[in-house]
Parts: structure tokens; C-alpha cells; sequence
């Protein structure tokens, strides 16, 4: 007998760091410890309740205009979305519709899988080498896109403008997007390359160096061209994809440069004396140019940590899979008194 079920499209979702309901140092999903500018506030009380009864503006103007001034680029080269999570989404949608598979590192961000299965996007993974850096000649040979962060996560591991500038030389033939969800903790971005070449994407986010993963705002810089094939999927998918509130604050957000540089710099500032202190534990760890540090101690299990400091109310995140990272923890950055206190109950657990 025919069953409904046969004709159901089945995936694996994605699963996303738990998000306690007790108060816990919660080091588990590379939030941003600090609140976002006050400016943040203001603007969101100052939407009226009877702006809430219209649609919000399909084309997000006000933000995109806010985003395009910041990096210095026309409108036409700024697209928005609920999160980078769904920017990712509606590249893969758009860019990714070759029979040639999309290629990404072994061990990165655990979403490329989910929406190259969800899109039936064919997709081949590239193993890094023992130290988590991207071996480069893997990226040479015709393909149907590529999609890398930088830094990756979740090791923390960052390549230079002008590694990603041989890739995407290299491929005429596909979009390359950047995924650069943490690159404002330290690293450089490859937004620039956007105007010398018509084929790459930078993705970015309000999520982490924003502090304001709960608003959810992510956007994309390319191309008029890139930005236009886009924009048309998505207003083929959602017109509505940006709320009237989420419009304004995010706009306050890049109003307030000093406040997001000051504490940009409070979150590298804590992420140095944590690896200091990691390293005298015994953990070590690629360097990070994010607000994560990957981590592996000489010999206490990974899991086992994991657990007695979930025990102490502090989270922090584990992925069992691939086998090779499955002695690592990811470490968000918090405050200076949150890691005071994870450190303390750490070395308890190790020693
Ligand atoms: N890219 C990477 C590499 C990430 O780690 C995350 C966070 N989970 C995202 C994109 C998505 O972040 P958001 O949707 O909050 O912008």
C-alpha cells in the first residue's frame, strides 16, 4: 500500500547548544557576555505599538542602509536576514545548484551538512590536517560552490585574506561564501575581496560581536549581481524575513561603534588570560581568533569535564562527533568573573 510517509522530505535537523532555564555560566554557544549598546534599548522602546500593526519594510531598507554605510559599500551589496543562519541558508538555496559537489572542511560549522542534505545539494567534506588548518590544494578543481568560515569553528582557527583570495581566484565557476560569524575577534575579513571579485559572499553576524544573538540578524556582502540573485530567492521564500523591532536595533547597534569596539576588545582582552590559564591546566588548543577556545587536556576525558562542570552549573560545549575532536570542549568567552570561576572549578576537576 502507497504511504505518505514515502513522499516526506526527511532530514537529521541540526541541533543547537542547550539553552538552560536556570541561571548557569553559560559557555556553550559563543553568546556574547555583555549586553548589546544601550542605544539598543532606546530603539527598541521607541517602536510604537501601532507600528507594530503594519508589515515591517520587505526591502529592510534602514538596515541595510546602516550596514552598507558602515562597511562603506552601495545598498545593492547588502542583503539581511533572521540570523546568518538563514543568510547560509538562502546562499546554499541560490549559489549552490550545481551537480558538482559544494565543498567544506571535516570539521566546521555542523549546519553546512544539515542544509546541503535539506536542499539535496551534493557536497563533499575536506579533512583538515592535524593542527585544524584547511589545507588549501584540497579547494583546487572545479566544484559547485565552497563555503568555509574564517575563523572556523569550532576550532578557532583563522586563515589570511590572501588564502582565500587563491580560492576564490580559482574558482570562477562557483560562489565561494566566508562565513565570518566571529572574524570581529581578531581576524581579517575578506569583505574587501567582495569588490574585486563578483563571485564571493561574506556572511557575517549581530549574534556574537553584536551581543545580540536574540534579536537575530545576520547579513551578506557581495556583489550587485550576487546580492540581486538572492534577494530573489528569498523574496521568493519569505518577504517578511526582518521585524519592526529587530529594523531598529539593529540599526542602534551599528550607530554605537565605541561601545562594540570597547567591548569587542573586553572579550579578547578575557579570551587571552583564559588561554594562559588553560595552558597551565594542562588543555591545549589551536590558537583562537574568536570568542571560543577549543580545548584538550593532556589527559583528563573531555566528556568527563564536561559533566562535573555541568554539575557546577557551567556549561560549556561538546561534540561527539567527528572521533577526532571528541577530546576537545568549546569554551565561549564570558566575563572576567564568569571565567575567574569556570578556572576555579576546572582545576579542581583536573588536578
Ligand atoms: N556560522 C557559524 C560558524 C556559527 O558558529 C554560527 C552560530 N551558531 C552561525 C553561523 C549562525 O549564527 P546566527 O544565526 O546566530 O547569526
Amino acid at each position: 500500500m502507497k504511504n505518505w510517509k514515502d513522499n516526506v522530505r526527511k532530514v537529521v535537523p541540526y541541533t543547537p547548544g542547550e539553552q538552560p532555564k536556570a541561571k548557569v555560566i553559560k559557555l556553550n554557544t559563543n553568546e556574547n557576555p555583555y549586553p548589546p549598546s544601550p542605544l539598543v534599548g532606546n530603539a527598541i522602546s521607541g517602536v510604537t505599538l501601532d507600528s507594530l500593526r503594519k508589515y515591517p519594510d520587505p526591502a529592510c531598507d534602514i538596515l541595510i542602509s546602516a550596514i552598507a554605510k558602515y562597511h562603506g559599500f552601495d545598498k545593492e551589496n547588502v542583503f539581511v536576514g533572521v540570523g546568518s543562519d538563514d543568510v547560509l541558508a538562502m546562499g546554499f538555496l541560490t549559489f549552490f545548484n550545481s551537480n558538482e559537489p559544494v565543498l567544506f572542511p571535516d570539521i566546521t560549522y555542523s549546519f553546512y551538512d544539515v542544509w546541503a542534505e535539506l536542499f539535496r545539494i551534493p557536497y563533499v567534506v575536506k579533512p583538515l590536517d592535524d593542527d585544524f588548518k584547511i589545507i588549501a590544494s584540497d579547494y583546487e578543481g572545479s566544484c559547485g560552490g565552497i563555503v568555509i568560515p574564517n575563523p572556523n569553528a569550532p576550532t578557532g582557527v583563522a586563515e589570511p585574506v590572501s588564502f582565500f583570495e587563491e580560492i576564490i581566484k580559482a574558482h570562477p565557476e562557483c560562489v565561494v561564501i566566508i562565513d565570518e560569524a566571529y572574524v570581529d575577534f581578531g581576524y581579517q575579513s575578506c569583505i574587501e575581496l567582495t569588490r574585486k571579485y563578483d563571485n564571493v559572499l561574506v556572511v557575517r553576524t549581530f549574534s556574537k560581536s553584536r551581543a545580540m544573538a536574540g534579536n537575530r540578524i545576520g547579513y551578506a556582502v557581495g556583489s550587485k549581481e550576487l546580492i540581486k540573485y538572492l534577494s530573489d530567492c528569498k523574496f521568493s521564500f519569505n518577504s517578511y524575513t526582518m521585524d519592526t523591532i529587530t529594523l531598529a536595533a539593529g540599526v542602534a547597534s551599528i550607530e554605537d561603534d565605541e561601545y562594540f569596539k570597547a567591548r569587542v576588545q573586553d572579550v579578547i582582552a578575557t579570551r587571552e588570560w583564559t588561554k594562559g590559564q588553560l595552558s597551565e591546566l594542562g588543555f591545549s588548543f589551536p590558537d583562537s581568533k574568536s570568542n571560543f577556545i577549543f580545548a584538550k587536556h593532556e589527559s583528563v576525558d573531555a566528556v568527563h569535564i564536561f559533566e562535573e562542570l555541568k554539575k557546577r552549573g557551567i556549561y560549556v560545549r561538546h561534540f561527539s562527533k567527528p572521533e577526532r575532536i571528541a577530546d576537545y570542549l568549546r569554551i565561549s568567552i564570558g566575563t572576567d568573573e564568569e571565567m575567574r570561576t569556570f578556572i576555579a572549578e576546572l582545576s579542581k576537576i583536573v588536578k
